[in-house]
């Protein structure tokens, strides 16, 4: 039987999403995050970019507009109706302090006990490389979440600047190739394929597959692939750091 995975904590009430683009929350990520909200908690997203470079047949103009309007809907799916967008240039994402500081500003705001990110590790798992994108904003959410306690590290002298937070007390990261937690999210699967099938545009240009079907395998190999290391019951996986 291989390793279990640890029980994610439950101990919190707000957490914070920052992944790169429209869509990193919803390949698996949203069925825990419409579990949560289900619970009671508060969850806002942060993309650092509109997504939009995503799509091969729209201009980036035409499709930030789409992707953003997808990304909302996808959210709202699962109970989130707070979701910003940083502004930073898809596909070219540079890993840095401006990053480092946009993502400190929003923990700030938001103050978060638990902030989601997306795999920062070079792979997937074995040879499956993962883009610069999502390398530079999973390892500037880990970064960030001690940035933004420090008064003296990006200070904010506005008269309304956020105070410093140093309320974040574990980072989660989702598709990352060495997970050590899972949430059990039995009964929120059919809420994760309808998020994820708001990115209806995005997945037409994507694949000639059946969106509702493409969707629904994806979720089910994400959750599936989770259960045999929980007990065998559906899950979503995460790298968990503690701080
Ligand atoms: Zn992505």
């Amino acid at each position: 039987m291989p390793e279990q995975l640890e029980a994610m904590p439950t101990d919190w009430t707000r957490a914070l999403a920052v992944v790169a683009h429209p869509d990193d929350l919803e390949y698996g990520t949203a069925a825990a995050i419409a579990r949560w909200t289900g619970e009671g908690r508060e969850i806002f997203y942060v993309l650092a970019t509109r997504g939009e470079a995503g799509i091969d047949t729209l201009d980036p103009v035409r499709a930030a507009s789409v992707r953003e309007r997808e990304q909302r809907a996808s959210a709202a799916v699962v109970g989130v109706t707070s979701v910003e967008f940083l502004g930073h240039r898809d596909g070219v994402i540079e890993y840095g302090t401006a990053l480092r500081r946009d993502i400190a500003r929003a923990i700030r705001r938001h103050r978060p006990e638990l902030l989601i990110t997306i795999n920062h590790h070079d792979t997937w798992g074995g040879t499956s490389w993962n883009t610069p994108d999502h390398r530079a904003v999973g390892r500037a959410v880990l970064d960030a979440a001690a940035d933004a306690g420090n008064r003296w590290i990006f200070p904010d002298r506005s008269w309304d600047g956020p105070a410093p937070w140093n309320g974040v007390r574990w980072v989660a990261v989702s598709g990352s190739p060495s997970p050590t937690h899972a949430v059990g999210v039995d009964g929120h699967l059919e809420t994760a394929v309808r998020s994820l099938l708001e990115h209806r545009a995005y997945i037409e240009a994507l694949t000639d597959r059946d969106p509702e079907e493409y969707c629904r395998a994806f979720v089910e190999e994400v959750v599936s692939g989770a259960a045999a290391r929980f007990g065998g019951r559906p899950a979503v996986s995460f790298e968990l750091f503690t701080r």
